[in-house]
């Protein structure tokens, strides 16, 4: 086994400080690599949305030794309630029980929490560069050369894009997102409302045909919005262009009743607004040369598929891992990468487009149907055939 210290190619460069690239570093360090991370953004997104957090996700946390700080900002949500556009329960499911069902294996955090506890697990000890991206990637047979926006030129061994959906690693050295993205029939958005109290750790879900609206709240005061729409089409908007954005959200929720009203009252206010469309990446390799991707910028399995947060950590960790055991020689390692992930992602991946058909309910029927099911799902032998889809069934991970 090498010695911690003598890898080949130490030095990473990797794109993006989510999920994916803080777990990817903090694995690169710890078994003897140099890597620098560069974001986007001037600090770490605060607030966002929130995910459950499972399955082999976990076990990676727990390698990590980050479980019990996450345990500290899981949101204890009691039950997601089904409400009509009265405010009234029309169906519910059970949180606890669910999270009983997974031996308490299983979490509700914000996505801002995740990131935050990754992180700060690397304890200052790698280099990050915030307010900076990568501008071009040139590789020859012994290195990458970076140019980045702010002008600076460095020289690295390898390049992870770790830099989610909208990848800039994936542009500059794979191609244009069109050839990679599919787009599963849905635009979602998220935001923080401030001033807007429903209780601690409550979550009420509106749905009308086409559309889905959501509130929930942690035991930190703070109130989330959440929608998603149906949309045949793909629509045409700039990423950069917040403003056309919270113009969309206006224009497909202001007749929808409930509480939408005050909820798009808050886009004047909010600040950390998130539009998107739901899509998945599928790609027929994952590496080219010395740059390789990861989490959502290789694989994005979309917000549909309930794990996408679990499976960039996942990517991340096998990743590293296989660099460790092939003594950094990124052609072997990479392959493996590939070997070990890909025909299980993509069973992810699969599973989550045969979810798109059904994921927000086109008619009252729908609508009846779905609140039927989350009845069943009170009842035990319906609730476990539902944790059996989180269970990561198939996947062990390596020891390395
Ligand atoms: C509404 C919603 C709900 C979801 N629910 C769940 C759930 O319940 N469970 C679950 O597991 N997953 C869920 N997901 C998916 C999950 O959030 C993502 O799959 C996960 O965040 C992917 O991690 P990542 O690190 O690959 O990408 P991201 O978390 O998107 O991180 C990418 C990072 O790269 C940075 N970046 C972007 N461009 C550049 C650039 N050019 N240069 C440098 N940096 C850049 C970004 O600022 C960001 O910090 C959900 C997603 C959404 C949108």
């Amino acid at each position: 086994m090498p010695r911690v210290n003598d890898m080949n190619n130490k030095n990473i460069l990797i794109s993006g400080a989510g999920i994916a690239g803080t777990t990817l570093a903090f694995w690169l360090k710890k078994y003897g690599f140099n890597p620098t991370i560069v974001e986007i953004a001037l600090k770490l997104r605060e607030g966002g949305y929130a995910i459950d957090f499972m399955g082999a996700g976990y076990d990676v946390a727990l390698k990590m030794g980050i479980a019990d700080e996450l345990k500290k900002v899981d949101i204890d949500f009691s039950k997601l309630k089904l409400v009509d556009k009265n405010d009234q329960e029309k169906g519910s499911m059970n949180y606890e029980k669910v999270k009983n069902l997974m031996n308490g294996r299983a979490m509700t955090l914000l996505r801002s929490d995740l990131a935050k506890t990754i992180y700060n697990s690397l304890n200052n000890e790698v280099e990050i560069i915030f307010d900076d991206t990568i501008q071009q990637i040139e590789q020859n047979t012994g290195e990458v050369k970076v140019s980045f926006k702010n002008g600076n030129k460095r020289n690295f061994d390898l390049v992870i894009g770790a830099d989610g959906l909208h990848s800039k690693v994936r542009n500059l050295v794979f191609g244009d997102e069109n050839q990679f993205e599919k787009y599963l029939g849905y635009y979602t958005s998220s935001y923080t409302i401030n001033n807007f109290s429903i209780g601690n750790n409550a979550f009420s879900m509106y749905n009308y045909p086409y559309k889905q609206v959501a509130i929930y709240s942690n035991s930190r005061n703070q109130t989330t919005a959440f929608f998603i729409f149906s949309s045949a089409e793909q629509l045409t908007y700039s990423q950069r262009d917040i403003e056309k954005q919270k113009q969309i959200m206006r224009q497909e929720f202001e007749n929808g009743g409930w509480k939408c009203h005050q909820l798009l009252s808050a886009l004047d206010t909010t600040t950390d607004f998130y539009f998107d469309s739901v899509s998945q990446i599928e790609m027929d390799k994952w590496s080219n040369g010395r740059v390789a991707l990861v989490g959502d910028a290789g694989y994005c399995p979309s917000l549909l598929s309930g794990k996408g947060s679990t499976l960039a950590m996942v990517g991340a960790y096998i990743l590293a891992g296989e660099l460790k055991e092939a003594n950094g020689n990124y052609q072997q390692a990479f392959e493996e990468y590939e070997k070990q992930f890909k025909s299980f992602m993509e069973k992810k991946q699969k599973s989550a487009q045969s979810f798109a058909k059904s994921f927000v309910p086109k008619s009252s029927f729908g609508i009846w149907l779905r609140n039927l099911v989350f009845k069943l799902m009170s009842i035990s032998v319906f609730s476990k055939l539902f944790i059996n889809q989180f269970k990561d069934i198939g996947l062990k991970l390596k020891n390395y």
